[in-house]
């Protein structure tokens, strides 16, 4: 494992990328305990798999739930629970977790690990992809036996308070009623440091984990239900010496961290903010952020970059690394074979105030993610965009991205493609199968029945990208500042003017109080991705009514901007990602490299390949990724379906490395599906409403997807499909596979901030006009993904840069705003000038419609 600290990701997504998990079967086996005569309905995770760090096998899982009699009529809040755990070791020492929700995120989680002959258990709670936190609300186990030997543990227990959660009023339950609950479970070999006590229990990362739909048969719910939990007598609570809470972090509204644990209180204060004033207020040093900084630096504004997370790479000062490059200026960030470590161990780095994954760091998602780089297909832009961001107003745009960030898709120094038997197996099919060989970005408008290997946006053997480029040019210019560990929590606003932000040290170092803008002329982008953007406008009272009155009702309602003057907006509505959608091959001629293992222990030839001439399989992303391929699918409802397969040379769905292959099909371009982001009175994001196949023509061309291309590799000799196998039906597949962002997300979440020409004040869509001007406001800016009305061709990092480039030709050629004269309208429910009145009026309001400066 690493050499810095570990923490439990329960269920990380599969996806862009991209972490092994095990398959189990829904349908239950009814298991009736020989000693008391309860009979549950279980559920079996199979004996082997393939994880991170060469893993191979972890001895299976099986849990089992017996419910109330009316459990299966009436959603019941408590269970009879059954967990057997496997451990690889005599003595038993991992821990085995179970997601009461399904997902890692905002579901009650219940870890139990053996500690002295007893299995002890915690219940806990994450909001992001962080370690989690002790669960808070109401919920108790009561043991009724509970067994260790040297291969497995085994507990039985009544829970309560278990499929109904609320942390903080972030509620959910998992109705029972549906005759089916989802469920997730992940597996540690590695014991939890302070086992002695639940209460302050830390784990590292496990090494498999999936989620499930467990249908509940009539075995589930018995009459006997009452008289089996009276079994439940033994409260197993370890020996905690007085503890009573795992340590927490919490920011003070004057800029202060403090954090608290059971033995120490550590407080951060926040560096005051200095005095100066800026053009320009960049919230987010990410896709967006950054290239958007050095444009308007680089035309004379005054810049101030402020991003909520440490430096990533080496080149800013980062320095999380495995030891074999202390002594480089190479972080885990620089290396690409390294890109998957965010799903090992995202401790510092994911954000923690999202459900999503999501790189909360310098660089944003460019920092962590698998660098794929592609010149934009312009009907993404013709199809999607508004006029003003059509592909012949954007090419001028992506001309200037790619002479900044070429890509290449040969990696490494040497100019030798390393591994290419899987990337071989699949291409030499789609080539037979009639499908075109291409080289992406020379032709990207060529995405219909061809494949190519994978460019990235990598220079040198390293990861490159806008951190690479447009910071260092930033960077060079006095006129340019970059704050890091800084969080804006919103921006201070008169009416529609937006006079600064509000910061807060994220860390020691960071800022604490309001920064201001040059007054008239001064303007604010958020660029903060596309929760946090979104985010950022709810605090500042911008959007939906209902998610105001959340933030009102939080800890930020006391010092939140009047209700007078918030600004009503279709904020988190439009969100989408690519939808996703697995399956596996299995070829003999592959060959599987483990990354993951690279970490800890790298081949010493790759080791000395890549550090002595940025050469060798070290320089291609985790988990050696091609080829990639494209298909275009006609809906029934006239619209042209885009299609992504990612292929990588890694097993899933219960499918072990060595000869695998999993193809990722993302439905992009032309899918009708959106989603809701919301807020919680915690103040995280939260996926309320999933993005994926509410249209049935949808999901009918993730079907045909999926034939057509197991119609092209039909005559792969030794082929074998995986999933799905030969006895199961395209439309079975997908239409049996469970609808979860844990198992269907991209990550390349986009849309929450719609721009258009419909003005969300007035029922429309749309949250920035064509300029990226929040409507209502005068001089606040939204540029991320955020802003995407629908997804495109492919990951989409380079469209995010080429969006920030036409951004600031945008916002650059609007008039330098002037202060309204007396009876000047300075605003009004549909007002898109100035919001701003001369020196000793005030902007008045005479109706909703109507405000003048008197
Ligand atoms: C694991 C993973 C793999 C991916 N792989 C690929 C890939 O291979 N190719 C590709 O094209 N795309 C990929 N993506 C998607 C891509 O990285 C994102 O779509 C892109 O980075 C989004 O750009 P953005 O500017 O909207 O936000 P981000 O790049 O996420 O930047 C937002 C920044 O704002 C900061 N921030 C947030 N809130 C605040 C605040 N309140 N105050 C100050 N700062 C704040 C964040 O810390 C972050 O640095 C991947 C994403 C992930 C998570």
């Amino acid at each position: 494992m690493g050499c810095f600290a570990f923490f439990v990701t329960l269920l990380l997504a599969v996806s862009s990328y991209i972490h092994p998990s095990l398959a189990q079967s829904s349908t239950p086996t009814v298991y009736t305990d020989p000693d008391t005569g309860i009979i549950f309905d279980t559920w079996i995770v199979p004996a082997t798999g393939s994880g991170a760090s060469g893993v191979t096998t972890y001895g299976g899982l099986k849990f089992g739930m017996a419910l109330p009699e009316d459990g299966l009529t009436t959603d019941a809040t408590e269970f009879i629970g059954y967990l057997q755990c496997a451990s690889n070791s005599s003595i038993a020492t991992g821990w085995c977790g179970i997601s009461l929700g399904g997902p890692m995120t905002n579901s009650l989680l219940l870890m139990a690990w053996p500690y002295d002959g007893e299995i002890l258990t915690a219940f806990l709670w994450a909001t992001g992809y962080d370690t989690p936190v002790q669960y808070t609300g109401d919920a108790t186990l009561t043991q009724i036996s509970s067994t260790v030997n040297s291969t497995h543990f085994t507990l039985l227990f009544h829970c309560q308070g278990c499929l109904a959660w609320d942390q903080d009023g972030a509620t959910g339950s998992n109705p029972t009623s549906d005759s089916a609950v989802v469920l997730g479970w992940s597996q540690a070999i590695a014991a939890p440091s302070n086992p002695q006590c639940p209460a302050s229990v830390t784990m590292a990362q496990h090494e498999a984990q999936s989620i499930f739909g467990a249908v509940l048969d009539s075995n589930a719910a018995n009459p006997s239900y009452s008289e089996w939990a009276a079994l439940a007598t033994n409260t197993v609570t370890g020996a905690c010496g007085g503890a009573t809470a795992t340590p927490t972090t919490t920011v003070t509204t004057t800029g202060t961290v403090t954090t608290t644990s059971t033995t120490a209180t550590a407080t951060v204060s926040g560096v005051p903010v200095p005095t100066a004033t800026y053009d320009y207020i960049i919230v987010g040093g990410g896709a967006g952020g950054i290239p958007l900084a050095d444009k308007l630096s680089e035309a004379g504004k005054s810049v101030l970059l402020i991003e909520k997370g440490p430096p990533s790479s080496g080149r800013w000062g980062g320095t999380l690394k495995p030891d074999w490059l202390d002594g480089t200026n190479l972080t885990r960030f620089d290396v690409p074979g390294l890109c998957n470590q965010i799903w090992v161990d995202s401790a510092g780095i994911a954000c923690t105030d999202t459900d999503q994954m999501a790189g909360c760091v310098l660089g944003g998602g460019t920092a962590v993610n698998a660098g794929l780089w592609w010149k934009p297909n312009p009907i993404d832009w013709d199809y999607n965009f508004p006029t003003g961001w059509k592909s012949t107003d954007m090419s001028a745009a992506a001309g200037r991205v790619f002479s900044r960030i070429p890509g290449t898709d040969h990696p490494s120094m040497d100019g030798t493609l390393y591994l290419q038997q899987g990337f071989n197996v699949l291409a030499s099919g789609l080539k037979a199968g009639g499908w075109a060989e291409i080289t992406a970005n020379s032709v990207p408008d060529q995405k219909n029945h061809t494949y190519a290997h994978t460019p990235y946006m990598f220079s040198n053997g390293e990861r490159g990208g806008p951190m690479a480029t447009y910071l260092v040019s930033a960077h060079a210019r006095s006129n340019f500042k970059l704050w890091t560990d800084t969080t804006v929590k919103r921006v201070i606003r008169t009416g529609g003017h937006i006079t600064g932000v509000e910061v807060e040290p994220q860390a020691a170092g960071g800022y604490a109080g309001v920064v201001n803008v040059t007054p008239i002329s001064g303007r604010v982008i958020l660029s903060a991705g596309t929760f946090g953007s979104a985010k950022l406008l709810l605090r500042s009272g911008i959007g939906p009514a209902d998610q105001l009155a959340v933030v009102k009702g939080s800890s930020d309602g006391p010092t939140m901007i009047s209700n007078s003057s918030w600004i009503t907006l279709p904020v988190g509505y439009n969100l989408e990602d690519h939808t996703n959608t697995d399956t596996v091959i299995s070829h003999p001629d592959v060959v599987f490299y483990d990354f993951y293992e690279a970490w800890d222990n790298p081949n010493a030839t790759d080791e000395s390949l890549y550090m002595d001439k940025r050469s060798g399989i070290l320089t291609q992303a985790a988990p050696n990724i091609g080829p990639m391929f494209w298909d275009e699918i006609s809906g029934a409802d006239g619209i042209v379906r885009q299609l992504q397969w990612t292929a990588r040379v890694e097993g899933s769905l219960g499918v072990e490395n060595g000869k695998s292959m999993t193809m990722s099909q993302y439905l992009g371009r032309g899918a009708t599906s959106r989603g809701r982001m919301t807020i919680t009175n915690s103040l995280n994001t939260v996926v309320s409403t999933l993005p994926y196949l509410n249209d049935k023509n949808d999901v009918l061309a993730v079907i045909q997807g999926i034939k057509n291309l197991q119609d092209a590799l039909k005559n792969v000799a030794n082929l074998t499909w995986e999933f799905p196998d030969a006895d199961t039906s395209v439309e079975d597949y997908v239409n049996n596979m469970l609808v979860s962002y844990t198992n269907r997300r991209s990550n390349h979440w986009i849309g929450a901030n719609k721009m258009g020409t419909d003005d969300g004040r007035s029922g429309g869509s749309a949250v920035v006009d064509t300029n990226t001007k929040v409507y209502g406001t005068d001089n606040l800016f939204v540029v991320d993904a955020s802003i995407f009305p629908g997804h495109v061709t492919t990951n989409p990092s380079s469209y995010i840069v080429t969006v920030a480039e036409r951004a600031y030709e945008r916002i650059s050629a609007l008039a330098t705003a002037t202060p309204g004269a007396k009876f000047a309208q300075c605003d009004g429910a549909t007002w898109t000038g100035s919001f701003q009145c001369a020196d000793g009026l005030t902007c008045t309001m005479k109706d909703v419609y109507y405000s003048q400066c008197l």
